[in-house]
């Protein structure tokens, strides 16, 4: 087994383990591999071991990766995630090429990436980022635009709104971190009133995924611990 399959297994267990302690079902949690600066030859690890949502925050990264795998192993089923922020001129590769987009955070970019969606696709997933630790200069709304924000998306004919997604402040200790995600949880049960279709609550990454769980995330976004420390220095844009 290669140190990538073993850390799958790893935090598959972790998973189950933080899922038993709230009396949550492990299933409930989708294991997102965020794979963003890493090479093809990790995800193929990685599909070996199961693992079939991957996570990218680089438009053309993440396009070239997805083409490979398309070609590839067209017949195992994998699904891609656009994580990262987005800038509008880069919306049609997002829009032709991912299956998840988790970080709406205006409408203009929501209106995009329906207009754009090709119609022999199904339509595009979405969930709004809600910029929680309300962070100067961070993505993502304030929590008092979501229910206007939520009402438009959720009349674009080529986006599924599935639900939330926050990137809480780095915070170490597990009580703090637990009380941001249980704000996440309650708006997400807010909005569930109006929009019972809703189904994902994506929080928690490699130093916060325990709390996450804790607090009511369905989806989970892990990079280091799956694939270890990230180089940015051989990226391109
Ligand atoms: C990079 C990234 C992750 C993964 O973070 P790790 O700490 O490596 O697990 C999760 N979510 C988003 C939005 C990211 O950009």
């Amino acid at each position: 087994m290669t140190t990538i399959q073993q850390n799958l297994q790893d935090i598959r267990q972790q998973i189950a383990t933080a899922a038993a302690h709230c009396a949550r079902a492990p299933e409930d949690i989708t294991l997102l591999a965020v794979s963003k600066t890493k090479p093809v030859s990790a995800i193929e690890e990685a599909i070996a071991a199961g693992q079939r949502a991957f996570g990218e925050n680089y438009v053309q990264e993440g396009v070239e990766k997805i083409h490979y795998f398309r070609e590839r192993h067209a017949e195992i089923p994998l699904s891609w995630h656009f994580i990262g922020p987005l800038q509008s001129n880069k919306s049609r590769l997002v829009a032709e090429n991912f299956d998840w987009f988790h970080t709406v955070d205006r409408l203009r970019i929501a209106q995009r990436l329906s207009e754009q969606r090709p119609v022999n696709l199904p339509p595009l997933n979405v969930l709004l980022q809600i910029n929680i630790s309300n962070e100067p200069s961070k993505s993502g709304i304030r929590v008092d635009e979501l229910a206007e924000l939520a009402a438009s998306v959720a009349t674009l004919p080529n986006l599924r709104l599935r639900g939330l997604m926050a990137i809480p402040a780095p915070e170490t200790d597990y009580e703090q971190q637990l009380a941001v995600f249980k704000q996440m949880a309650l708006l997400f049960q807010t909005l569930s009133v109006n929009y019972p279709q809703i189904d994902t609550l994506s929080m928690g990454m490699t130093d916060d995924m325990r709390a996450a769980i804790t607090a009511g995330s369905t989806l989970v976004r892990i990079g280091t611990a799956i694939f270890g420390a990230r180089d940015y220095s051989a990226r391109s844009a």
